[in-house]
């Protein structure tokens, strides 16, 4: 299926699924249209990824058969309404934004149209994104394998039923950044006692990187794999000690649901 893909809005989020669905070279660049009122985004794709640009939505309408609609939240109504006279029924809707259901864009086309609702995450850039997808069922089952196979071309994807979706921000779309500021705490960490910054970072991404890897590959329990690293009486359960002192475990719970509630309250 030669399919061609447009983005309305290119921010952080359209830029770093642009730069998987490139990179994979799944979809070739002429196939792949960004819009967004500002140029200076657009200059940027347009330079590293030789994609087209325009600042009009509706020429990302008529070029496209896959349509992603990367706003914010609080612009999907009226992009929509910009956008739904020059859609058609064959076009797929994907929607990218936290608490927009699929009954939303449907209410809001106002005609019967083939949606499917995402969650991915900005590791897509780097060919490691982790997107939740539901798709309506006017999907035929070809478009719903070619839709998985564009998420998986720039990381992982894993089909969810709708009820959960406002869900998955907490626990993968909005995450890295919790992993970003664990990264910034161990390296802070490590330049208080002298280790050089740079070096620091590096020492501590690769950590969290390894540790994600050895739960993924070797499918033990994250607990199983913790005590490992945990001698009898030695430094690591000190460590372990002082985090659960200080509620590292139910602080990360709260933030989560504090994230869930968010989306709830956005859709
Ligand atoms: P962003 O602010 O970086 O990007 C939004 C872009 O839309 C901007 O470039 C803005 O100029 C453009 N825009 C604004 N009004 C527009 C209009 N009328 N027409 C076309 N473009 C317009 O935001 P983001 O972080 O990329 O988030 C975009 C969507 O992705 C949101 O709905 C968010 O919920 C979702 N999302 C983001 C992440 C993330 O990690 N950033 C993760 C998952 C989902």
């Amino acid at each position: 299926m030669n399919k061609k893909i447009g983005f309305i809005g290119c921010g952080n989020m359209a830029q770093a699924i642009i730069g998987g669905i490139v990179n994979s070279k799944i979809v070739s660049n002429k196939d792949i249209i960004a819009s967004n009122p500002t140029n200076s985004k657009l200059e940027v794709v347009k330079e590293k990824y030789s994609i087209l640009t325009t600042n009009s939505n509706v020429d990302v309408a008529k070029f496209s058969d896959v349509i992603f609609l990367s706003v914010k939240p609080n612009k999907y109504k009226c992009v929509i309404d910009e956008i739904k006279d020059f859609v058609n029924e064959d076009d797929i809707i994907v929607t990218i934004a936290a608490g927009i259901d699929i009954n939303f864009i449907q209410n809001s086309f106002g005609k019967d149209l083939k949606v499917v609702r995402t969650m991915p995450n900005t590791p897509s850039l780097v060919g490691e994104g982790m997107s939740a997808i539901s798709f309506n069922d006017l999907l035929l089952n070809h478009e719903k394998e070619y839709i998985l196979r564009l998420f998986e071309s720039f990381g992982k994807a894993e089909v969810i039923d709708e009820s959960l979706m406002d869900v998955i921000p907490s626990i993968s779309g909005s995450s890295p950044a919790y992993v970003y500021l664990m990264i910034e705490a161990l390296a802070d960490g490590g330049v208080l006692r002298g280790i050089p910054r740079d070096k620091a970072y590096k020492l501590a991404a690769q950590a969290v990187l390894g540790a994600a890897k050895m739960v993924i590959q070797t499918n033990e329990h994250p607990g199983s794999l913790k005590d490992k690293v945990c001698s009898p009486g030695g430094t690591t359960i000190e460590a372990i000690y002082e985090l659960e002192r200080n509620g590292f475990r139910s602080s990360i719970i709260s933030a989560m649901e504090a994230c869930t509630k968010k989306a709830i309250s956005m859709s």
